[in-house]
């Protein structure tokens, strides 16, 4: 039998209501009960203590540092977060993932050649992850601007041999700002083949961020097959807006775009794995889930560093507390999200999931920023039923429940029946600084990664503790 020290709870709370029921005769029913917030409270409290989250997210960013798939750094991360889960006496593992090794070259460049007082003038670029290389001096091109698609398809006269710009800025107005980036980004994923499509000779694509400045935000092309490979790049917000109005004054403009990006063979890696086997039901897992991988122009501190962190502390939280839940609570560190989510898939797939039930999965990969609302999938009736855990939310600082939950690295896990859930970080800024050199420690703010944790320990330990 597991502890269960709430039980201890009710019992002083249900004596407490006896003896004012004595004193008074017919006085007011006991308290309702409110399993869990004892526990609730002592795990915000040592969480809010201690900020083990960022102390983790600090060694992960200077030890490993900036961790795409196939890199060094990100085999070092392998090695330091599992031996961070063993520290804490985890029972930890890993498991083997193929991924891509594509490295970004130490060069890239895009400067105006011509144009009234202009030339010479740089732009910030970035190579796209998967671009290929230009040739080794550069591609030197006019400039064909589009800010839709459908006006790529218009004028598809115009774009061979040139270097297209797609110049969409991304939506200010939606409070959403995921649905936002998705709008921004599909050019940085699509735009390099659909320019092809008509003889492009290189593409540049506006960083997908609200802010003004001087800093490319990176992501993945995703070149379609049977279409030329194009190089291809983002360039900062002012970079755009300059060349732009450049383009107004001169649409002859030429710029010369040159990248050394190289695509290497597959390499092994892993997914890190560390659990609290549970004590009645250890075949059913509730996993809590984030990506050990990152892009390389920062540190990925909030894309996934955060999410690292987060796990492994609430697995620390739950540790120290002194609870054993009955089912498993596994944190996974997945590796080679950020190049086609891999990992994801491949500890779906792994044989030691035959003996197994996820009955649960929460991804944490939103960046390290205040939690907002509780987020659960699975329908109404989960949602209905979950809801009586709500009253533990606003003590952590949480607005709520809403439908959700889900993540790229669970999709597969979730395929196969476990519930989505997790919280949900207030997102107004990630995008500032998603994907580029903004996205170092600094950026993070220990108290706002910790609250999401203790979220995820508490909320992890009770689907745990009483199933779903
Ligand atoms: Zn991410």
């Amino acid at each position: 039998m597991s502890r269960r020290p709430d039980r201890i709870h009710f019992s002083r709370a249900a004596a407490a209501a006896c003896l004012a029921f004595w004193a008074a005769s017919c006085g007011p029913k006991a308290p309702e009960e409110r399993p869990y917030a004892a526990l609730a409270e002592e795990l915000r409290a040592e969480g809010l203590r201690s900020e083990g989250a960022f102390a983790v997210l600090a060694r992960l960013t200077s030890e490993a540092g900036p961790r795409l798939a196939g890199s060094p750094g990100v085999e070092k991360a392998v090695a330091l977060m599992r031996g961070e889960m063993e520290r804490l006496g985890l029972e930890t593992w890993l498991e083997p993932v193929t991924v891509q090794h594509w490295v970004r070259g130490d060069s890239a460049r895009a400067e105006i050649l011509t144009a009234d007082g202009l030339a010479g003038r740089p732009l910030a670029v970035a190579a796209l992850g998967w671009s290929v290389a230009s040739p080794a001096d550069g591609i030197e091109a006019r400039v064909f601007e589009v800010s839709s698609f459908e006006e790529l398809e218009a004028r598809k006269a115009e774009v061979a041999g040139r270097i297209a710009f797609f110049n969409r800025p991304m939506d200010r107005t939606s409070l959403d700002t995921f649905r936002s980036y998705g709008e921004a980004a599909q050019f940085r994923a699509r735009g390099a083949s659909e320019a092809a499509r008509s003889g492009a000779a290189a593409v540049l694509v506006r960083s997908a961020t609200q802010r003004i400045d001087d800093h490319p935000h990176t992501g993945m092309v995703a070149y379609e097959p049977d279409i030329p490979k194009i190089p291809a790049a983002a360039v900062s917000t002012a970079g755009a807006e300059f060349l732009s109005a450049a383009l107004k004054k001169d649409p002859e403009l030429k710029l010369r775009l040159s990248l050394n990006p190289r695509t290497l063979p597959d390499v092994p890696s892993a997914n890190v794995v560390g659990q609290i086997r549970g004590t009645e039901k250890p075949e059913e897992i509730v996993l809590i889930g984030a990506h050990l991988d990152s892009w390389d122009l920062g540190t990925g501190a909030h894309d996934d560093g955060a999410g690292c962190a987060q796990v492994v502390e609430a697995l620390r939280l739950i540790l120290e507390s002194g609870r054993r839940p009955k089912r498993t609570i596994r944190g996974v560190l997945f590796m080679n999200e950020e190049f086609g989510a891999s990992g994801g898939r491949d500890y779906a797939k792994n044989g030691r999931r035959a003996a197994e039930r996820h009955i649960a999965a929460m991804e944490s990969d939103r960046g390290g920023f205040l939690p907002l609302v509780f987020a659960v999938g699975g329908g109404p009736k989960t949602l209905a039923r979950f809801g009586r855990w709500e009253y533990l939310l606003a003590p952590l600082g949480l607005l709520g429940m809403r439908p959700g939950g889900g993540g790229a690295d669970i999709g597969p896990i979730v395929e196969k029946g476990a519930i989505p859930m997790g919280f949900v970080p207030d997102a107004q800024s990630y995008f500032d600084l998603h994907h580029s050199a903004l996205d170092v420690l600094e950026s993070v703010h220990p108290r706002h990664l910790e609250l999401g944790a203790i979220v995820l320990a508490v909320m992890a330990f009770i689907v745990a503790e009483e199933g779903i």
